[in-house]
């Protein structure tokens, strides 16, 4: 027998059987989508239950009140399957709807219409039953719902429920990207057909609720599109819109190397104005000069763009093949990499060159020399270095700027003069270094050149002048810094000498240099190990009497021996490292006087300052102190100093040495005669005593005028009163002709050598 009521109960089996299914393929991607949405997908799919398993009752349902019960079950369902909708949807479509009004609003129009559903059962306002027929032809009956007014305002209320649903994806769809719109229209869709479904069902007023059908579809696109959906045609949206847009040019072939299509960048690139993909492929194979399209390759090339710039770029060819390896198509990728190689390019520069004179720089000039010297090992060069006298005087008066003009203007006359095979660079600062062979270099040709360019090369009023420092290589035992520290030598041994402008190193200098170094930096360990010993030699008078003697240094060197003061003095005087010395000499002969005082001893003591002294202490102080501390005559020190003394800053020192004599001291003139000499300065001169140089006694071929010179000195300071101390007195001859001469004081190796003091105390007090 044909029963409509057993066909409804299996459509509602089968509703459920499918909403089953749903749910769990909708559990097992459950754990894939952890969030919200996939709980509030799942939620609406459970709550679905409901409705059908109601609807379910009232087709069985064999008495009005089960009947009644089932239909409440239904509308109970339906609030709270489109609740749990009203959650997914706004989840769905990424609204911030938790705990705003709306969610309120609309959870409590849903607790009201569950509340009357309820109520429903004795008030009867929504529905009620009737035993009714099914249809026309059939005498099987049913009960079948017959809907009061309360149900429109019910179902009015799950319409307006619906329709914020809708209204929610409408504004998503507007509000998102084209190819992400199909995500919500196909599920608003569906939403649609549903109330459309609905609408029918309770206005056909039919036997049989049969909205769940509406609801199962519904459950099942939920669950499509929050754990299966896919979009694919999003990637291939995304990857044309990546083919257009790159940042490199892209050009695709068909199977038959037919071109189908070129990017902007490719036009761009290949500087192709109409838009025809074959114009790219021509100039792409005019640039390469023609490649094999059938084959993968990479390649680098070049060409010359519109403005006649180098344009480089980088082709990638690729052949494309489906799944079963077979050729569907082939693409170009166009790299194009000028700006990258002209960076590198000019990193390579920057990193070879210097930046003011575009000369190579110290080290690639290293490094071409080292080249070279190894390909030719047995080859004969010079290195020249060349150096600005007072460069910084230029960079400090003049200006940066000026200065740097200056280097510019001899890297210009460098790069000018250089044979083509020489290699030469800016060293740093103001030095300049060529390599060159030595058939290329002329000597004396270099210092006329030195001189004439150098005199033209500064725009302002001032004279240049370059020293040439040269090294004349040969081997390579010296590392090329070396070879170029030795020209700088070299270069410091003519700085002063206005006379040389080139010097050719010789190893003198270099050991000479080192003999400064060791001196200089022995010099301090010394005095304090009193290494440094002070020698006196006698001074007698006319008739034979000690009269005192002169302090003299010596250097009891533990490695060097015993060091004359010629060996040390002019190195150290020259880096003002001799007031160290003189101070400890200057306190040996005060301890040396107030010894002799204690004693009894009546005799001088001459010490010996040096020009730099007057620079690096306070003389004037250093010696009073001295007095004071020693209590000793200030006219028994009597202070040697030189004409040197006074010519520089000649006021202050003059007046320094007028201080001293005027506290007590007897201030010498030593060395007269043997410098400038200038008779004028005796004038101004404050001192006591003129020591003659021996220069007048040595065996000069000259005997005759030297004699006449050393008469008119004796005279002379015999007429200004000042008294006289010969030096360098040798023999009893010598001896004799001073005395006839005048001369009342001597000194020289016919009394005695300088001596130790216990020596010096030995000596007899009367000479002859
Ligand atoms: P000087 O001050 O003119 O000293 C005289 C030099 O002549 C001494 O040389 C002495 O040994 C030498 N001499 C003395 N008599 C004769 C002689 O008959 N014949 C010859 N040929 N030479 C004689 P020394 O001691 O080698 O000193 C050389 C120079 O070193 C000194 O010349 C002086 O300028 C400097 N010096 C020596 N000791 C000191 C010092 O303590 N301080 C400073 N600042 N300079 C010193
Ligand atoms: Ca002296
Ligand atoms: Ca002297």
């Amino acid at each position: 027998m044909h029963s409509m009521r057993l066909e409804y109960a299996t459509e509602s089996i089968v509703l459920i059987v499918l909403l089953s299914v749903s749910i769990i393929l909708a559990y097992n991607q459950k754990t894939k989508h952890p969030g919200n949405l996939s709980r509030s997908s799942m939620r609406v799919l459970y709550s679905i239950y409901v409705p059908l398993i109601g609807n379910f009752i009232a087709i069985l349902a064999g008495s009005s009140i089960v009947s009644i019960i089932g239909y409440t079950i239904l509308l109970l369902g339906m609030n709270l399957m489109i609740l749990n909708m009203f959650t997914f949807a706004m989840d769905y479509c990424e609204f911030r709807y938790r705990g705003t009004l709306l969610q309120r609003l609309i959870s409590l129009l849903i607790t009201l219409n569950c509340l009357s559903t309820i109520a429903n059962i004795f008030l009867h306002h929504i529905f009620t039953v009737k035993l009714d027929s099914i249809s026309g032809t059939s005498s099987e009956k049913i009960f079948r719902i017959q809907s009061s007014f309360g149900r429109y305002i019910n179902f009015a209320v799950l319409t307006v429920v619906m329709l914020v649903i809708v209204f929610a994806f409408v504004s998503k769809c507007i509000r998102v990207a084209h190819p992400y719109q199909e995500k919500y229209r196909i599920l608003l869709s569906g939403f649609i057909l549903c109330i459309i479904w609905e609408t029918y069902t309770v206005l056909s007023n039919s036997a049989y609720d049969r909205s769940a059908i509406g609801y199962v579809f519904c459950g099942f696109l939920i669950y499509y599109f929050s754990f299966c959906y896919k979009p694919i045609f999003i990637k291939r949206y995304l990857s044309d819109s990546v083919i257009e847009n790159h940042t490199d040019g892209i050009i695709f072939y068909d199977i038959d190397v037919n071109p189908i299509y070129a990017n902007d960048k490719a036009y761009r690139i290949l500087q192709v104005s109409d838009n025809t993909p074959d114009k790219c492929t021509d100039r792409l194979l005019d640039i390469t000069g023609g490649v094999d399209i059938n084959n993968d390759f990479d390649i680098s090339s070049r060409y010359k763009d519109n403005e006649d710039n180098y344009r480089y770029i980088n082709i990638n060819h690729r052949l494309m093949k489906d799944k079963n390896g077979y050729k569907i198509g082939s693409f170009f990728n166009i790299h194009d990499s000028t700006e990258e190689v002209l960076r590198n390019q000019e990193r390579r520069w920057r990193s070879n060159h210097d930046e003011l004179t575009g000369l190579y720089n110290k080290s690639r000039f290293i490094e071409l020399v080292n080249a070279e010297r190894y390909r030719n090992p047995s080859g004969k060069f010079y290195m020249i270095v060349s150096d600005i006298n007072d460069f910084k005087f230029f960079n400090e008066v003049f200006g940066r700027e000026e200065a740097d003009h200056i280097l510019v203007a001899i890297a210009q006359q460098i790069t000018e003069i250089c044979h083509n095979d020489t290699i030469y660079c800016r060293w740093n600062g103001d030095l300049f270094a060529a390599f060159a062979r030595d058939q290329d270099v002329n000597l004396d040709e270099l210092d006329k050149l030195v001189r004439s360019k150098a005199s033209g090369i500064t725009r302002i009023n001032r004279q240049i002048i370059i020293h040439l420092g040269i090294y004349a290589v040969s081997g390579n035992d010296i590392t090329t810094n070396s070879i170029v520290d030795r020209c700088l030598l070299a270069i410091a041994s003519i700085k002063d000498d206005y006379s040389k402008r080139i010097v050719v190193y010789d190893d003198k200098l270099r050991k000479s240099r080192l003999w400064e170094q060791q001196i200089t930096s022995d010099l301090d360990d010394a005095i304090e190990k009193q290494q440094i010993v002070p020698y006196i030699q006698p001074q007698y008078n006319d008739e034979g009497i000690l009269e005192g003697g002169e302090m003299l240094v010596r250097w009891n060197h533990p490695t060097e021996g015993f060091l004359s003061p010629a060996r040390f003095i002019p190195i150290i005087e020259r880096n003002g490292m001799i007031s160290k010395v003189d101070r400890y000499m200057w306190e040996s002969a005060c301890v040396i006087l107030a010894k002799w005082k204690n004693t009894g001893k009546k005799l001088n003591l001459s010490i010996n300052i040096s020009p730099k002294d007057f620079y690096f202490m306070d003389i004037y102080k250093e010696l009073t102190d001295l007095i004071t501390k020693y209590d000793i005559q200030p006219a028994r020190l009597h202070l040697e100093i030189t004409e040197t003394s006074v010519m520089n800053n000649a006021q202050e020192n003059i007046s320094t040495l007028n201080r001293l004599r005027e506290y007590g001291f007897t201030v010498e003139m030593d060395d007269f005669g043997s410098g400038y000499s200038s008779l004028n300065m005796l004038k101004d001169m404050p001192i006591d005593v003129l020591k003659i140089d021996m220069v007048f006694l040595s065996k000069t071929s000259n005997r005759d005028k030297s004699t006449i010179i050393l008469q008119s000195i004796i005279n002379m300071a015999n007429e200004l009163q000042l008294p006289q101390i010969t030096e360098g007195v040798e023999t009893r001859n010598q001896l004799d002709m001073l005395r006839r001469m005048g001369c009342k004081l001597f000194q020289g190796y016919y009394f005695s050598k300088p001596v130790p003091l216990d020596e010096f105390e030995a000596l007899p007090d009367k000479a002859f």
